[in-house]
């Protein structure tokens, strides 16, 4: 048998493929698939030239699996090898390539689940691998080319009859794994799913129908199991499908998901080639969960998807797929990020991301408004990281009302402006991110002729920072803050029933009773039928708060000081407890309305809470 050396001036790189590539071992079929698919691709091309003899026939790829012997086979009815073929790709080219790629990606492994090193990859798996192949040239003569891992290699004739390639890969015992059907089958679906040509993975079982109406039959039926889509909605025109195709290509993705709310379709040829359908997902509050489903494929060869460096960060809340094969898989990922053509192409998506929504807006926004509620959060997040997107989306990014109704964030900031507008000249805009906690201080406003804004998404809190620094006019607070009323020049307070002095035994009463640090008590003249006290907390303390909870730090340093509203207009205070003479009534009853407010702004908590449940039970009594 001739026998021969691969590389005769390097050293032996078997080890260091089966070191280096340890984590990745599993990409290994998609090289050789993607290599059988591009064999068939060749003899197609050929055979659309007229320079293949007969018939091209079935061009199926297999992949076999030989439990006994302990092989996994590709096989493809593709261009196939000469002998002279075998030597100068298989010993020079291919070897070249994965000295080189070794020599370069040794050391970043994250690049090996991008891009693999080819042929060669067989060997992190198999001990021992022969290639059987036919080329489709006129009178040419089988060959055998073996190699067990070492660079030795092996050719010999056979008299193989079929024209194209057979890799046969003699799996190792650590890599046992690659001989279950499982295993195998999840690999194809993964890496295979829509390869250009059929890819058969044994058979399945199918149940068919046959006859019709009472003579119908239920048969089970053995099929090619067909790993693959050869044929998916991305690499079709827009024109040729429906809603109905783009929802089922969806599910394709991602069986069993919720509907996507719409898509874009991409397609596009200069300066670089990509094509892809992006799919807006229902979103709901718990979007990391969502975060990047992206696939990238290269001319449908799935690469990964891990597409972070590839589109904005807030575009990895898009499903769908992008292909590409002008995205440069083989670099680092530093090298990546500055690339001029990725960064045309992260522009080029986040432009057709924002026209696709205007066009969206503009053409039916009630359904828009709708819909809201989902893309709400993609396009808060947009506007937050991606200043082009900002500008772009300020038009369509709707508030919504606590009554329920929409308005572009600017358009609503004119209709408010009459009557909530502060001193600072700045547009106050009313907000709860808790409308049911909030109920009593909602209607308070609403009282006043203000509206109130439902901000309740976990996003939300950035986003009202983020406009209120991008607009420079308005000014978000939550509506049970105490600057509502302080803000916003109106005076709502009417004539008190009770006199000065009378006023002043009240405060005095209450001010024993509201022992927190840094808290006021204010007397207020108001409707008999506004809440009797209503406790605030400070705009400014909450936000302090709420800043360091998200950073992860302690409360310590801000006391959690209240202001007490109380209203001396209403029955409870004016009369009930201006009636009783004794001290120690007085401060119950005081007590028990300062409660009752801090209940109301959700407050009360722990022993403090159980006490006055209690309390309440014996007045009952
Ligand atoms: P690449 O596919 O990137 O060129 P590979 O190392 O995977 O590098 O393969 C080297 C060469 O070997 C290919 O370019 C091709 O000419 C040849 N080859 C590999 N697999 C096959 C196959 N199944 N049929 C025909 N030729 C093949």
């Amino acid at each position: 048998m001739p026998k021969g050396n691969i590389s005769v001036q390097t050293e032996n790189i078997f080890p260091i493929i089966k070191k280096f590539l340890y984590s990745d071992h599993e990409i290994f079929l998609r090289e050789l698939v993607s290599n059988a698919v591009d064999a068939t691709a060749k003899l197609k091309a050929l055979a659309n030239r007229g320079e293949v003899k007969g018939d091209v026939g079935d061009t199926t790829i297999e992949i076999l699996i030989d439990k006994e012997e302990k092989t996994l086979t590709i096989r493809d009815r593709g261009i196939g090898m000469t002998a002279d073929e075998v030597e100068r790709y298989l010993n020079q080219v291919a070897f070249s390539s994965a000295e080189e790629f070794l020599e370069k990606y040794k050391d970043d492994a994250s690049i090996i689940g991008h891009f693999g090193l080819g042929f060669y990859s067989a060997f992190m798996v198999a001990d021992k691998v022969d290639v059987k192949t036919l080329s489709y040239q006129e009178g040419a003569k089988g060959v055998t080319w073996t190699c067990e891992g070492n660079p030795e290699y092996f050719l010999e004739e056979n008299d193989k009859a079929d024209r194209g390639t057979d890799v046969i890969l003699y799996i190792n015992e650590e890599n046992k794994e690659f001989l279950e059907d499982h295993r195998i089958q999840q690999l194809l679906e993964k890496y295979c799913k829509f390869l250009p040509v059929p890819i058969k993975f044994g058979t399945k079982t199918e149940t068919i129908t046959e006859g019709e109406g009472d003579d119908a039959e239920e048969k089970q039926v053995e099929v090619d199991n067909i790993i693959n889509n050869p044929d998916p909605a991305w690499r079709k025109q827009p024109t040729e499908l429906s809603d109905e195709d783009y929802k089922a290509f969806y599910n394709e993705l991602y069986p069993f998901s919720t509907p996507p709310l719409f898509w874009i379709h991409l397609n596009i040829d200069y300066p670089f080639n990509l094509t892809g359908i992006l799919y807006f997902p229902k979103l709901g509050n718990n979007f990391e969960m969502q975060k990047n489903k992206i696939q990238l494929y290269s001319n449908q060869v799935y690469v990964t998807d891990d597409v972070k460096d590839i589109v904005p960060e807030f575009l990895t809340l898009l499903h769908g797929v992008i292909d590409s094969p002008d995205i440069p898989l083989n670099v680092s990922r530093s090298y990546l990020q500055s690339d001029s053509n990725v960064k045309k192409i992260t522009g080029y998506i986040t432009k057709k991301v924002a026209d696709k929504l205007s066009e969206l807006y503009k053409k039916d926004t009630e359904e828009f408004k709708a819909k809201w509620d989902d893309l709400g959060v993609f396009i808060k997040y947009g506007m937050i990281s991606d200043e082009k997107f900002y500008e772009r989306a300020l038009p369509f990014a709707l508030v919504k009302s606590i009554d329920g109704s929409y308005l572009p964030v600017e358009e609503y900031k004119e209709k408010v402006k009459g009557e909530q507008t502060d001193k600072h000249d700045k547009v106050v805009m009313l907000y709860t991110n808790a409308p049911d906690q909030h109920d009593s201080y909602v209607n308070a406003a609403k009282g006043k002729g203000y509206d109130v804004l439902v901000f309740d998404n976990v996003i939300d809190n950035h986003f009202m920072q983020h406009l209120e620094q991008k607009l420079g006019d308005v000014t978000f607070v939550r509506v049970d803050s105490d600057t509502v009323d302080n803000l916003v020049q109106k005076d709502e307070s009417m004539e008190s029933v009770l006199s000065e002095e009378q006023q002043e035994e009240v405060k005095g009463v209450f001010e024993k009773v509201v022992t927190q640090a840094g808290s006021t008590v204010v007397m207020k003249a108001l409707s008999p039928d506004d809440q009797p006290v209503t406790v605030t907390r400070p705009e400014f303390m909450r936000r302090m708060k709420e800043m360091q909870s998200l950073q992860g730090m302690q409360f310590g340093d801000f006391p959690d000081s209240v202001n007490v509203v109380v209203n001396t207009n209403h029955p409870l205070v004016a009369e009930k407890l201006l009636k009783e003479k004794e001290e120690e009534p007085r401060q119950e009853v005081a007590d028990y309305l300062y409660k009752l407010g801090l209940l109301n702004q959700n407050m009360l908590t722990g022993a403090d809470l159980t006490a006055f449940v209690n309390k309440s039970l014996n007045f009952l009594k």
